[in-house]
C-alpha cells in the first residue's frame, strides 16, 4: 500500500461509517448513550479534510489519527485515534508498506487501544472486533497469503468477533453500567471496528 491507498482507505472508511451513522447510534442507544455513529461520523470527516497531500502512509495515519482525536469525541475518539496514530508510527517513513508491515501496523494499533483503555476480549468493546482482526491477519501471512487475503481474513473475522459480542456483558465503557442488561445488544465500537476493517479489505482485498 502506498499514501494514496491509504487515504483511500480512510476516505471509503468515512463513506461506510457515514453511511452506517443511524445504525451505530440505534446499537450505541441501546447500550449506551447514543452518540456513537454521530461521534464517528464527525470524526473521520475531519479525517478526511486532514489527509495530507504529499506524504508517506504513515504520516497519513498519523493525520487522520490526530483529526479524529480531536474531533470524535466519546470514549471512541481517543481509542481510534490512538489506534491510527499507533498505527502510522509502526510505519516509519516506508513509502509503501508490503503485507508484513501492514500486519505490524494492525498489531500496533491494536497495542495502542488495549494501553489505553485496558480491555480485553470478552469485555465486549471495539477489542472484540480488533482483536481476532489481527490474528486473523496474522495467521494468513504466517501461512504465505498476500495482502488482499490477509486484509480479507482480517474483515471477515471482525464482522465476526462483532457479532459475538451480542451475548456478552459488558466490562468496560459506558455499556458496562447496565451490567447484564448489555447482554442481547451488539457492542457498538466493535460493530465500527468491522467496517473500517471491511472497508481497508474493500480498497485493498482484491487479488
Ligand atoms: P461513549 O461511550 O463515550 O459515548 P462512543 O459511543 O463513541 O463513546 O463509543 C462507545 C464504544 O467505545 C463502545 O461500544 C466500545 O466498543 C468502545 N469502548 C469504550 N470503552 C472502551 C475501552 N476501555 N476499550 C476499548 N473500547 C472501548
Ligand atoms: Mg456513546
Amino acid at each position: 500500500m502506498n499514501a494514496s491507498d491509504v487515504a483511500s482507505w480512510i476516505r471509503h472508511a468515512a463513506e461506510l461509517v457515514s453511511a452506517d451513522a443511524d445504525r451505530l447510534t440505534r446499537l450505541d442507544a441501546a447500550i449506551g448513550d447514543g452518540d456513537h455513529g454521530l461521534n464517528l461520523d464527525r470524526g473521520f470527516r475531519a479525517a478526511v479534510e486532514a489527509l495530507p497531500d504529499d506524504a508517506p502512509p504513515g504520516k497519513v495515519l498519523i493525520a487522520a489519527g490526530r483529526a479524529i482525536v480531536s474531533k470524535t469525541g466519546g470514549a471512541s475518539g481517543p481509542l481510534y485515534g490512538t489506534a491510527l496514530r499507533r498505527a502510522g508510527k509502526a510505519l516509519a517513513d516506508a513509502d509503501a508498506v508490503d503485507a508484513a508491515g501492514v500486519g505490524l501496523a494492525l498489531r500496533a494499533a491494536l497495542d495502542g487501544v488495549q494501553d489505553l483503555g485496558k480491555a480485553a476480549e470478552g469485555d465486549k468493546t471495539m477489542i472484540d472486533a480488533l482483536a481476532p482482526a489481527v490474528a486473523a491477519y496474522e495467521a494468513a501471512l504466517a501461512d504465505g497469503s498476500g495482502l488482499a487475503a490477509c486484509v480479507r481474513a482480517a474483515a471477515g473475522a471482525a464482522a465476526e468477533g462483532a457479532e459475538a459480542t451480542v451475548p456478552m456483558q459488558a466490562r468496560k465503557g459506558r455499556a458496562s453500567y447496565l451490567g447484564p442488561r448489555s447482554v442481547g445488544h451488539m457492542d457498538p465500537g466493535a460493530s465500527s471496528t468491522a467496517l473500517i476493517l471491511r472497508a481497508l479489505a474493500d480498497v485493498a482485498g482484491e487479488g
